[in-house]
């Protein structure tokens, strides 16, 4: 018998694709602003030299989409579709390109939901972007598909919203790649495995309203489709 006071969560987990084991998940970080047309779009000039990171709660993950209600706290939802690097292995200090892209497990597809008007009034009051991105069901995961079986060159990612494309890119545009960004990452962290990475999203970021229908996909790995339910 535990002497918890009440049963602790089981960490968040994600199937991998052609096998029974499952990924077990430690945190969730980001990576902004890592698609020069999508940095534009959001106002911002010159691109970053060294990748800018925030983190979502590991249980915002909405594990394979599926139907979602509207958030709570905002009245501008927003699509980012992203590339999503999972490490198997961890770091206790700053490691290079090589030893980045060994820590790899595989990848998926996911979106980074974001509050758009709560991102606007941090932006503007110079305040914390948690409440932006880092809400309950925030992060819309796919299944992992293995290093060995997928690894990122120039795939296109889209996202469609009702048919409709409303983003679209190559994975080589990509300002900081996957071993570029878990190499900045470890000078910032300790990283575990289970470490999950959103690597930003292309330009063409939208609303998502209720009844909306989405898909999210980059070319080899499965696709991600999810519903904003109506009330
Ligand atoms: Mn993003």
């Amino acid at each position: 018998m535990s002497n918890f006071l009440f049963p602790p969560a089981l960490p968040p987990s994600l199937p991998v694709l052609g096998s029974n084991r499952r990924f077990p998940v430690h945190r969730v970080y980001c990576v902004g602003r890592n698609f020069a047309d999508h940095a534009r779009e959001m106002g911002a000039e010159t691109p970053l030299e060294v990748p800018v990171f925030f983190s979502k709660p590991a249980d915002s993950l909405v594990i394979g989409g599926g139907d979602m209600a509207y958030p709570l706290a905002t009245e501008d939802l927003h699509h980012e579709v992203e590339l999503v690097v999972a490490l198997c292995a961890g770091s206790r200090g700053p490691v290079d390109r090589k030893t980045a892209t060994n820590m790899v497990f595989g990848h998926a597809v996911g979106v980074d939901l974001t509050r758009r008007d709560r991102q606007a009034e941090a932006k503007a009051g110079r305040l914390p972007w948690d409440v932006a991105k880092g809400f309950d069901r925030s992060a819309p995961i796919s299944a992992l598909t293995a290093f060995e079986d997928w690894r990122p060159s120039d795939q296109s990612i889209w996202m469609d919203v009702n048919g409709e494309r409303r983003q679209s890119g190559k994975l080589d545009q990509m300002i900081h790649d996957a071993a570029a960004a878990v190499s900045a990452l470890s000078r910032l962290f300790e990283l575990r495995a289970g470490d999950l990475l959103f690597m930003g999203t292309p330009a063409g970021v939208g609303p998502l309203v209720p009844g909306d229908d989405w898909e999210a996909g980059i070319e080899g790995l499965p696709r991600l489709r999810g519903h904003i339910l109506r009330d």
